[in-house]
């Protein structure tokens, strides 16, 4: 099933007690087309908005403005239990008096008219997706007696069985310890590439959403940063926020400016940029993203050296860097070139990124900007989703006003309310009391 936003917007009344009667802006004029059958990857720091997104699109939360479809209906309006949707969170919210088999089970037990079981019918349907999630041998079992990964398959489950037209999961791995978390994403990821049921996965960890998705959209402030497959958004990076917030270790960020046509970090001229106007910038370099060469334009002072293997790893220090040590990484065979305490490096250009520093956007340099343009009409020709953020980029600023936002509603027991609803099963957070 096709989902596509139109302007989605949802404005909250803020919560802090410095800006009494000031809104929040949760969600900004959203637009996203999101093809049928494919896992698209909701990806931003706590407070962007991903949550809302979700819950409007659920129609757990109806939207200040903007129009949501299905396909071709527009559902804006339509009950949550009408909209054919399943909904995980990140506490399982299974019943904890209730089997396995009977939490699955329960979502059918509600449906009426044309849409009822009989109890043969449900019976099969819970132990069709008890196979699909793995977990057909616990049937028996109550809640307390899985594991943090079974009772979130548990989840999926039921969140399944009604066959949804588009399955929503809320940072549904959130709960696990890290070898669950892993093992976990395959199985959504196997369960979704097997059902074919259009996804969409919210989650704060970038890894996490680019190892799972189709597309991700990656998210600040309520506004769309930039949106596409998540190789050509990590390469391709539209402004300084998406590559800050991809990639681990995190990208190195330099104060640079660009002047006669020449890029300079400090006093070192570190890279041409031939017909690029005047101006102070952010230089952003990947950690893969430095050669280790006595020619080299940049020159760190080191301060250690770890080895990971086939590579090392080199973190040093330099005057312009906005990040308290750079981290390059570079192959153990050249180990040997360094001498003394100081490192110099050339910088290779596709894991060079330059932003203006007022826009924060992008400022192609070299041959990028042909490579940016055949990358976007190759993924035109093939009908691939992709867009980066149009018009002024939301700046830092405005995050201190949000989280402030952020911690009043925490104090509210807003979240904790909302979360302890879900975890009892009862209203406002469940799956099958709404879906
Ligand atoms: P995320 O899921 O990305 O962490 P949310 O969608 O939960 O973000 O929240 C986005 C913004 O909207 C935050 O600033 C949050 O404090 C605010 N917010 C969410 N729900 C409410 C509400 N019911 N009332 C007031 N503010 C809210
Ligand atoms: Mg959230």
């Amino acid at each position: 099933m096709k989902v596509v936003l139109e302007h989605l917007t949802k404005i909250f009344p803020s919560r802090s007690k410095k800006d009494k009667g000031a809104e929040v802006v949760a969600v900004n004029d959203f637009n996203l087309e999101i093809p049928d059958g494919k896992l698209i990857g909701l990806l931003g720091p706590s407070g962007c908005g991903k949550s809302t997104t979700l819950f409007m699109i659920s129609g757990l939360q109806a939207p200040t403005g903007g129009r949501i479809y299905f396909g071709d209906d527009d559902v804006t309006s339509l009950a949550p239990e009408n909209r054919g949707i399943g909904l995980v969170f990140q506490n399982y919210a299974l019943y904890p008096h209730l089997t396995v088999q009977q939490n699955i089970l329960f979502p059918l037990q509600n449906l009426k008219g044309e849409n009822r079981l009989s109890k043969e019918e449900m019976l099969t349907r819970a132990n069709e997706v008890a196979k699909l999630v793995q977990i057909d041998e616990f049937m028996n079992r109550k809640p307390s007696e899985l594991s943090g990964g079974q009772q979130q398959r548990v989840a999926i489950a039921r969140a399944l069985v009604k066959m949804p037209r588009v399955l929503l999961l809320d940072e549904p791995l959130s709960n696990l310890d890290a070898r669950l978390r892993l093992q976990t994403r395959e199985e959504i990821r196997r369960i979704q590439r097997d059902t074919q049921i259009t996804t969409i996965f919210v989650t704060h960890d970038q890894e996490e959403a680019m190892s799972i998705s189709d597309y991700i959209v990656v998210m600040k402030l309520g506004v769309i940063m930039q949106t596409g497959k998540p190789q050509w958004v990590y390469d391709d990076p539209a402004n300084l926020f998406v590559a800050k917030f991809l990639g681990t270790p995190p990208i190195n960020v330099f104060e640079g400016r660009v002047e006669g046509g020449r890029l300079f970090i400090g006093e070192e001229c570190v890279f041409e940029a031939e017909g690029v106007e005047d101006q102070q910038v952010y230089v952003g370099i990947r950690p893969e993203g430095f050669i280790l060469e006595d020619s080299g334009k940049l020159t760190c002072k080191v301060s250690g050296i770890d080895v990971m293997g086939r590579d090392v790893s080199i973190v040093s220090t330099n005057q312009g860097s906005l990040n308290p040590v750079v981290r390059s990484i570079i192959s153990s065979d050249d180990l040997g070139k360094i001498n003394g305490d100081t490192v110099r490096f050339n910088l290779k250009e596709h894991k060079l990124f330059v932003f203006n520093k007022d826009t924060e956007e992008r400022v192609y340099i070299g041959g990028q900007k042909a490579v940016h343009d055949e990358a976007v009409a190759k993924m035109k020709a093939e009908g691939q989703i992709f867009a980066s953020h149009d018009g002024p980029l939301p700046k830092e600023a405005d995050d201190a006003a949000r989280a402030e936002n952020a911690a009043a509603n925490e104090k509210k027991g807003f979240f904790s309310r909302r979360k302890k609803r879900a975890s009892e099963g009862q209203n406002g957070g469940s799956a099958d009391s709404e879906a």
